[in-house]
């Protein structure tokens, strides 16, 4: 089971109609709804289960700069502007607190690899240093193994993930957005060759712009209306303890494990080092699309077989008059990988003894949806008019969360947007362009 997540009410009955409709109830809808509402526009989500059910609830809670790829870093940047303003958003604390973000670093390549990216944090004048020594050691009290030294950036951050998209949703329904819980979008309607609206589980809503902000659930709802989204989906770990008194404040990532603080003096504990692809029918078919950022990135993504048929990402064919998928699988909730948490634990209580002890509270899994050069799609679709993407966060997409659904928004209405769009674009995905991961899922 996924951690308890803040409820949001559902909203009244299904309308027919709206300027928009929102698929899917994560950190990106929400967002979206949130600022498309607050321009006056009529729109109306729908969410297959409950908000933040899958990855937005089940993340780390990292709203970093630190590592990204250049072509997010305009829009990270964004985000936490709107995260150092979020309780202004909403109206209330979502655990927001600039604590730093570290990678250790354990020998001296580490530190070579990790300073590559000190030339990206000056291009924008971001406050990320190579620390070491006493500097380092002040950022982790009680540890007991001396790293060789962290890249770190002070004024990164960290929010509650069980928090944060619940208290966006309910903000945008204050604005007047629409949200509808238990309400599964079963196939968008075309007419025409555009967008005419959603057919979900109680019926047809029109609405000439579609937002796709699915999660891993995306690819499937496109390739239903003949638009090819490459796309898979990696699980991915992670365990929470009860209150820990002393320890390091703020979030930290080496090989072998990775830690946040939580609001309630927990920790977040995760491997960070592998996660794992369900082999399924979507492996074959973007496989070509993917060998660029495997064969960089093989050693981190184990390969899980079985239930290649059934299972959410398998063939599952639509019957006239029988639940979708969406509806048998509400809530993706996979197994967690729980000897990897136990030793990624065991590693971190090396370091620092005094989470020894400390009761293991629960472990749960998400599925991460993945892009073949990791940076999501936030775009209109060409060949479509009226369908709009704002999915792929390949495991980065709580922190811009914010910033990618204003842009959205910005893109649905246009109006000037908050930043160039264009490393977003869907198309790089089917004109043959390269693509260029240069960072990991
Ligand atoms: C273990 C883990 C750790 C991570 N750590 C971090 C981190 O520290 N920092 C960071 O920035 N990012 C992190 N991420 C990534 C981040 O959580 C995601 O990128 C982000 O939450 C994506 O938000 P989303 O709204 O696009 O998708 P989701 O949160 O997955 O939401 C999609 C929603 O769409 C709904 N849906 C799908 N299809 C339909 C349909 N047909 N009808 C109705 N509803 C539908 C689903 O039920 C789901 O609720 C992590 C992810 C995982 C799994």
């Amino acid at each position: 089971m996924g951690p308890p997540v803040d409820p949001v009410p559902a909203g009244d009955s299904q309308p027919k109609s709206a300027d928009v409709v929102i698929v899917g109830g994560g950190i990106i809808g929400v967002s979206t709804a949130l600022f498309l509402a607050k321009r006056g526009v009529s729109v109306v989500l729908c969410e297959k289960g409950h908000i933040a059910g899958e990855q937005s609830s089940r993340n780390w809670g990292w709203c970093r700069r630190m590592g990204r790829d250049p072509r997010e870093l305009p829009l990270i940047v964004e985000a936490l502007k709107m995260w150092g303003d979020i309780e202004q958003l909403v109206g209330e604390d979502v655990g927001f607190r600039r604590t730093g973000i570290l990678y250790l670093c354990q020998d001296e390549s580490d530190v070579e690899h990790h300073s590559e990216w000190l030339k990206t944090a000056g291009d924008y004048a971001l406050d990320t240093r190579m620390i070491e020594g006493r500097a380092l050691a002040d950022l982790m009290p009680g540890a007991q193994k001396n790293f060789r030294a962290a890249l770190h950036t002070p004024s990164d951050g960290r929010a509650e993930p069980q928090k944060a998209a619940p208290a966006i949703a309910r903000a945008a329904q204050r604005a007047g957005a629409q949200i509808l819980l238990r309400c599964a979008v079963r196939e968008i309607e075309t007419e025409g060759g555009r967008v005419s609206g959603v057919v979900t589980e109680n019926g047809l809503i029109r609405a000439g712009t579609v937002v796709v902000a699915g999660g891993a659930w995306s690819s499937r709802l496109c390739r239903d209306v003949g638009v090819r989204l490459p796309q898979l989906a990696v699980r991915s770990s992670v365990m929470r303890t009860a209150p820990v008194e002393g320890g390091p404040d703020g979030a930290a990532w080496t090989e072998g494990f990775a830690y946040r603080k939580r609001l309630d003096g927990g920790y977040t504990i995760a491997d960070g080092t592998i996660s794992y692809h369900h082999v399924n029918p979507d492996s074959f078919r973007y496989f070509a699309d993917f060998l660029p950022i495997l064969s960089r990135e093989w050693r981190s993504v184990g390969l899980r077989f079985g239930d290649f048929v059934g299972g959410p990402f398998g063939l599952s064919p639509k019957l006239d008059g029988a639940a979708t998928v969406y509806e048998t699988h509400r809530t993706l909730d996979p197994e967690p990988a729980e000897g990897r948490l136990e030793q990624a634990r065991a590693s971190m209580e090396k370091v620092f003894p005094v989470l020894k002890g400390v009761p293991t509270v629960q472990r749960w899994a998400g599925f991460i949806d993945a892009t073949p050069d990791a940076v999501p799609v936030i775009a209109p679709v060409k060949s479509m008019p009226g369908l709009m993407l704002a999915t792929g966060f390949s495991g980065h997409g709580f922190g811009i969360g914010p910033a990618a659904g204003r842009l959205t928004a910005d893109l649905v209405t246009n109006d000037t947007p908050l930043v160039d769009p264009r490393a977003f674009r869907y198309e790089r995905f089917i004109d043959g362009t390269k693509h260029r991961p240069t960072t990991g899922v």
